[in-house]
Order: C-alpha cells, then structure tokens, then sequence
C-alpha cells in the first residue's frame, strides 16, 4: 500500500459512461489539476444513450444531453481535453477498431498513467462497457500503443509517434494499493457527479457528498489518511529487464 504524494505531466482517464470517471477518480483530476498542473484528457467511449428509465425521452435526445452534461463536469473539476468516442451505450468490445480509437488518442496526448475501470474482478459483477473499456484500455497502452507496428498509419497520416504508457490505475478495484489524499476536494467532486443531471434525480446534491464522505473516508482509513481516492496500480515495467511480456 502505497499513498501518491507526486503528480505526472498528463494522464489520461478513459471511462465508459458519462459519470463514471467523476465517480472514480474525479478528486483525483481536480486536486493533480489544481496542484500539480496536471494535463487531463477524458476520453469517453459510449454515448450513454441507454442511461434512463424514462421513455420519453429519445436515444439520440438523451446523448447529446448526456454530452453536455460530461463537458460540464469536465470543465469543473479543470480538465482540459475532453475525447467523445460515441460508441452506442451497451456496445462496447475488445476488438480492432476500438483499440485504435485508444491507441490514437494515446500517442496524441502521451500520458504518462492511464486511469481506467478494473475489469477483473473476481467477487464482484460489473456493466459490460466497464469491463470492455477497462481492458482495451490496458491493451491499448500495453502493448498497442508502443509498437510503430500497430496501426502504423497514425505515423503516416498524421504524425503521431509510438508512446509507452509507464503505468495504470484502476478504479473500482477489489484490491487497491494505491492511495490519494483527497482531502478538500470531496465538494468539487460531489459538483462533478451533480453535473450529470439526468442521471442524478434519485439523490440530492447533500447526499451524494455524504456518500463520498463516508466512501472516501473508507479508502482513507486504510492508509492513516481522513479521505482517499484509491486505485490498483499496473507498472508496466518499462525500466525493468525481466519484464514479463514482450513487444
Ligand atoms: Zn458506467
């Protein structure tokens, strides 16, 4: 267990859903925003058409809503890139054209760390796209991204070089072992999660704070800290001779 007392020069957050990423690490972005000057980029995979049980409301309707919704809880929590991927909610797979959408935005913006939904989880069950997106995520970074074999036209088309990714957190993990004081930055986050109106009409703007409150101080008390955001880290090794997989 381990608790992050530095920051690096970007990352990227890629999340399935409109929400999900304020709910997993969003004081995390807006303290390394806020502090450390951090460069975000939220690379949102699906639309979240499917995200309501009002059925007035037309697919189409709800995801430019839902659009809106993640731009504004983006630009409050200080990121400053924002990537809409607009895969139908639901839709998401581990296959070709997706993890070049990845791979692409990977050797755009370099990221050092890419935050992404753990999907493996052994006691626990979670929504398809969590699992899809989490996992191409990391074969995106690891090894896709590196290798100027793998879709070589986005060196050809438009210039963007091979980038290695150093390492993953993954929120949502049944075994965290690394931790972020998050102290002074529950609100901002709870403002985050209250962005995304649509989805946040069974609970008031109090009680998704408290829930935090109670969530964060959970992870904190593992480490001796009064709130954490916590995450299981993937180093993928770069630096190391005896690393486990090849390129
Ligand atoms: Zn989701």
């Amino acid at each position: 267990m381990e608790i992050i007392e530095k920051a690096p020069e970007r990352i990227m957050v890629v999340t399935p859903h409109p929400d999900d990423a304020e709910g997993g690490c969003g004081a995390t972005m807006a303290k390394w925003v806020k502090e450390y000057q951090t460069q975000i980029v939220v690379v949102l995979c699906t639309n979240g058409d499917k995200g309501t049980g009002d059925r007035s409301i037309s697919p189409d309707v709800l995801a430019s809503i839902r659009e809106v919704e993640q731009q504004n809880a983006s630009d409050l929590l200080g990121v400053q890139n924002v990537v809409f991927l607009r895969h139908p909610d639901g839709g998401l797979e581990n296959d070709q054209e997706f993890r070049r959408e990845l791979v692409k935005e990977i050797r755009r913006y370099r990221p050092q760390i890419i935050f992404c939904i753990d999907p493996y989880r052994s006691t626990t069950h979670t929504h398809r796209d969590h699992r899809m997106s989490g996992q191409t995520a990391l074969d995106a970074a690891c090894s896709y991204a590196w290798s100027s074999s793998q879709f070589p036209e986005h060196l050809e088309i438009e210039g963007l070089e091979p980038h290695k990714v150093e390492q993953a957190f993954l929120w949502g993990s049944e075994y965290p072992d690394v931790f972020i004081d998050v102290e002074g930055y529950l609100d901002v986050k709870a403002q985050s999660l209250s962005a995304h109106v649509s989805q946040m009409v069974s609970s008031t703007h109090e009680e998704r704070l408290e829930r935090i409150r109670n969530r964060t101080g959970d992870q904190g008390k593992l480490v001796g800290l009064k709130h954490a955001e916590s995450f299981r880290r993937i180093n993928f090794n770069l630096n190391f001779p005896n690393r486990i997989f090849t390129l």
